[in-house]
């Protein structure tokens, strides 16, 4: 069936970088995707039980990318599945979910990943739309990397059961050096959700990597969600070395636990962890006198920014958008030496 057209993408300012392009005329923005299309489909078990659609392509570009292949649809290889009517995929969702697996492990969520589903929005949105005319009360799952614009935010919370949400770093710097963009939308995002959309939220995920994400950061990061509620579920994810960051150390239990207490002290109520722990890995030396790593304040952005910039990274601090390579990034381009 042909593709459908969403006017949204004649000007898509679906996510913060408001690119302004005209996507279904082929002009491309950060996130370089014209269409959506569907990356995989599966029943997944990992709570909320789902079927999870992977949407392909995303708007940042961070150094631990789990999926890069998709990720960088359209600039990796990788063998995704394509277009799909959303009616098909709305009826095969829901089929998957009463298949004997889907009950087995109780899948009663539609989940959107991937990559980032917000540049596929629309999709999206007549996705659930066909799943709702089928099952009035199905449940639905975001899984967001949170820089998305207000509108977007918006339009899909009012539409969805709940947010997993990740807040990869608190400090811009951090959060520049790891995913390319600035960590202002992201937050403001999270204030929202949390003091508006409360009942929503799934889990708020952080990602805990070690020698980059520290105790100090986590302090302010904790005390940030806590002056709205100290509730929320929080959900700190152990690194693994993947992508950019394939050499760099994986979290360890002693680590994770750390932050973890860190959060509650900082008064946060509902905190968790989870992953994998005790990859082995190396911490990057950042050279002592480099003019670009001099413009950053924080360590932690040396080091992360430094893998940056010895992958092809030629725009540090790092900013996607405002770099004349979005569209020839070296990032992008990269295959990493070990997934794990
Ligand atoms: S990066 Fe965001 S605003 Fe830019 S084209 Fe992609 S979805 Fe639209
Ligand atoms: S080279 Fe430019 S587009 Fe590529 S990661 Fe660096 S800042 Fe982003």
């Amino acid at each position: 069936m042909k593709r459908i057209r969403y006017s949204e993408l004649d000007h898509c300012e679906l996510c913060e970088w408001r690119c302004g392009v005209n996507r279904n005329e082929g002009e491309l923005g950060v996130c370089r995707i014209e269409s959506p299309i569907v990356a995989s489909c599966q029943l997944h078990p990992a709570p909320p039980q789902s079927y999870t659609i992977f949407v392909a392509g995303c708007n940042l570009r961070c150094l631990n990318c789990q999926n890069f292949s998709i990720a960088h649809y359209p600039d990796k290889f990788d063998i995704l599945r394509g277009w799909v009517e959303p009616k098909k995929l709305a009826q095969e969702a829901l089929e998957r979910m009463d298949s004997p697996f889907g009950r087995l492990i109780n899948a009663d969520f539609i989940f959107f990943s991937g990559g980032a589903p917000t540049p596929s929005l629309p999709y999206i949105i007549d996705i659930i739309n066909e799943a709702r005319k089928l099952r009035p009360k199905v449940k639905v799952n975001y899984d967001t990397n949170g820089y998305m614009t207000e509108e977007s935010l918006e339009k899909i919370a009012k539409l969805i059961t709940t947010f997993t949400f990740d807040i990869k770093a608190f400090y811009s710097e951090t959060f520049s050096a790891l995913t390319g963009a600035n960590v202002e939308p992201v937050l403001r995002n999270a204030e929202t959700l949390i003091t508006k959309w409360r009942e929503k939220i799934w889990e708020i995920r952080i990602l805990a990597i070690p020698e980059i994400i520290d105790r100090e950061e986590i302090k302010d990061l904790a005390e940030f969600i806590g002056q709205f509620d100290t509730t929320v579920p929080i959900c700190f994810l152990a690194f693994r070395p993947n992508f950019i960051l394939d050499e760099h150390m994986g979290a360890t239990i002693m680590y994770m636990e750390d932050l973890v207490e860190i959060a509650q002290d900082a008064g946060l109520e509902n905190v968790s962890w989870a992953g994998s722990t005790g990859i082995a890995g190396n911490i990057l030396k950042i050279p002592k006198k480099d003019p670009k790593l001099e413009k950053l304040q924080f360590e932690k952005a040396k080091i992360a920014s430094y893998y940056a910039m010895s992958h092809g990274c030629k725009n540090i601090p790092r900013n996607c958008k405002k770099c004349e390579y979005t569209h020839k990034c070296e990032i992008k381009k990269y295959y990493p030496r070990r997934v794990t």
